[in-house]
């Protein structure tokens, strides 16, 4: 945890770079709404935008940045790799790269630890088998996804490489194969999903964690929790600058998602929180309130009942 009175604008990644430590997220700014958002938190500070192939808005994500007037160079941008791409990254990457209207990335995220394979009908990115079930290629080897990161990283397009949704087993896995240390590992974290375990193994490693979810996703559920209530009252905040400012706190990047000039200005501003005031936050999930939100949309022998740990289901 920082020990200076002020909190970090950047952390830095095992690359070098600095990263912003707020970003705005875009998942579920719906077309229409997201290009004003992008434009608005960047005319307004932010220098961090998080996007991704399945988000399915990146071009008005990237219409949102030109329309802003920040330089590219002052941005920084990161992106994933969707599923169904995952044995051919290149071509997931120039999809990206395209819809958003830029040559690079600042970071490019493998989003799943989990390869879907396309069908002939249906949603191309979210393909389903002709039984209804999901379309897993359960033999796909995450090693042969990373080695692809690696080469793109090589290739400059991608100013660093990282994961999304990685449990210790799975990054245990890939570190019997990896060239390149991912950089970051973005995953669902806040007071009731605190993911201490993970955050420690990843910072002995040197991978940077991102908290998305941070204020419990739609409809920012985690707001009305009494004892983050109490300690925003405390301090004169929403809600949402508590949960906010909790990953900061942590040296955590975090992610908010907004598409209302009021909720996106408030959000970039975080503030200092005591030993206190995170030990109670901390220690949330061990006192009955654990939970994760976002349920992923493959099955749990895919072992990601290790995500829950030490969080019983
Ligand atoms: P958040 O926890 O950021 O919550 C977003 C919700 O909170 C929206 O309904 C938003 O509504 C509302 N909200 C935002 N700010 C405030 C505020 N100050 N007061 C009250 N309500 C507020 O959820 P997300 O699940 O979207 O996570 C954030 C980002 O993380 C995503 O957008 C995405 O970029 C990333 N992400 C990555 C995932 C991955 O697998 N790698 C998975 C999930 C998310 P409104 O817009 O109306 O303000």
């Amino acid at each position: 945890m920082p020990t200076s009175t002020t909190l970090p604008t950047h952390f830095q990644l095992n690359t070098g770079a600095k990263i912003p430590s707020v970003a705005l997220g875009t998942w579920q700014s719906a077309p229409g709404e997201v290009r004003h958002a992008v434009s608005f938190a960047l005319k307004n500070g932010y220098r961090h935008i998080d996007a991704a192939l399945i988000y399915k808005n990146e071009h008005e994500v990237g219409q949102g940045i030109k329309d802003s007037g920040v330089p590219r160079s002052e941005i920084f941008i990161t992106s994933k790799l969707w599923n169904t791409h995952q044995p051919n990254a290149a071509e997931g990457l120039q999809k990206t790269l395209d819809a958003l209207g830029t040559d690079y990335l600042d970071l490019y995220l493998v989003h799943w630890p989990v390869r879907l394979v396309p069908q002939a009908t249906g949603d191309p990115l979210l393909p389903v088998n002709p039984d209804g079930s999901r379309s897993i290629d359960r033999s796909w080897d995450q090693a042969e996804t990373w080695r692809q990161m690696e080469e793109l990283y090589a290739s400059g397009k991608v100013r660093a490489i990282g994961v999304c949704n990685w449990s210790i087993p799975y990054l245990e896995e890939l570190k019997k194969t990896w060239k390149i240390i991912p950089a970051v590992n973005q995953c669902e974290i806040h007071p009731f999903l605190p993911q201490h375990e993970l955050r420690k193994y990843c910072t002995d490693l040197g991978i940077l964690m991102e908290a998305y979810s941070p204020l419990g996703s739609t409809g920012a559920p985690l707001m009305s929790d009494p004892e983050i209530a109490e300690i925003a009252e405390k301090h004169d905040v929403s809600a949402a600058t508590v949960l906010i400012s909790y990953h900061v706190n942590h040296g955590t990047v975090v992610i908010p998602k907004s598409v209302s000039e009021k909720r996106i200005a408030s959000n970039r501003h975080v503030i200092k929180l005591s030993e206190e005031d995170m030990a109670v936050l901390d220690g949330l999930a061990a006192k009955g309130k654990a939970k994760r939100i976002n349920t992923p949309l493959w099955g749990w022998d895919l072992g990601f009942e290790d995500w829950y740990a030490p969080i019983s289901k």
